[in-house]
């Protein structure tokens, strides 16, 4: 039986899948995917992100932002023109950003400037953001606390530990798993993600990243093969692969506004 899933952040405005968009959009519908956000994490990526969003109108959807990695060589005007993307059609989210303690492109400083910038345009616009963490979940969550009020949002790629995902659901955020749960040694991960209460769980590829077992290491991943990372969490929760991606699927389009 097909499952109904939806792919909450995948990259197909990236290099690598220049030419290829209409292959993994048909191979995405084919394995049951009804919808996919495609994350900017710079200007020309989110020009390009509200471009496939009027290409695949109502199936690929867009999501507008400045991804930390990013903010240290972004020009001065770049903020201004992602906040004049947000009238374009099909724009659902904005994100990426959030901080990155793994990479060192941006100082710190920046990061958190450029993510202090888009929680308040998620406020002004009430739109949800995609929140990147790599090495950087307690410092999220710190600048999270200190904000006047959290908008809705999504942890994305999630690979914190108990403590970690606790706070997130505290400051009301939903959580995304990746591939990287479905890989051998994230039995931690594993049991955080059975934690997460049923309304605030999505799944993503995070395409062309990181492909799930048993395809791991298969370049590039592609929507199409979140299907084996919602598979893993419905096994570690004890739930059908069914009913799981029906509540993910909802809580997307809940949370996108769709
Ligand atoms: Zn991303």
């Amino acid at each position: 039986m097909t499952l109904t899933l939806f792919d909450t952040h995948a990259h197909l405005n990236s290099d690598q899948f220049v030419g290829k968009v209409d292959q993994a959009v048909a191979n995405a519908k084919d394995a049951g995917v009804i919808g996919i956000a495609v994350i900017g994490v710079d200007l020309a990526t989110s020009r390009r992100a509200c471009d496939l969003a009027n290409e695949y109108s109502g199936y690929l959807h867009a999501v507008v932002g400045i991804q930390p990695n990013s903010a240290g060589e972004a020009a001065e005007t770049d903020f201004d023109e992602i906040e004049s993307l947000l009238k374009r059609p099909g724009v659902c989210g904005i994100g990426e950003t959030g901080l990155d303690c793994y990479w060192d492109d941006t100082p710190i400083e920046v990061q958190q400037d450029y993510f202090d910038r888009h929680l308040e345009l998620c406020r002004q616009t009430k739109l949800p953001m995609v929140i990147h963490m790599r090495e950087s979940c307690d410092l999220i969550i710190e600048q999270l606390r200190n904000q006047p009020s959290v908008p809705s949002g999504i942890m994305h790629s999630f690979t914190g530990d108990r403590d970690q995902v606790q706070a997130c659901l505290d400051l009301g955020l939903m959580i995304s798993f990746a591939g990287m749960v479905t890989f051998k040694k994230s039995d931690d991960l594993r049991s955080v993600a059975a934690m997460v209460p049923e309304d605030r769980i999505l799944v993503e590829t995070d395409s062309p990243y990181l492909s799930p077992e048993p395809l791991r290491g298969r370049r590039p991943n592609e929507p199409a093969r979140v299907e084996h990372t919602l598979r893993c969490l419905a096994d570690v929760r004890g739930v059908s692969a069914e009913h799981l991606a029906e509540v993910t699927t909802e809580n997307a389009k809940r949370l996108f506004g769709l």
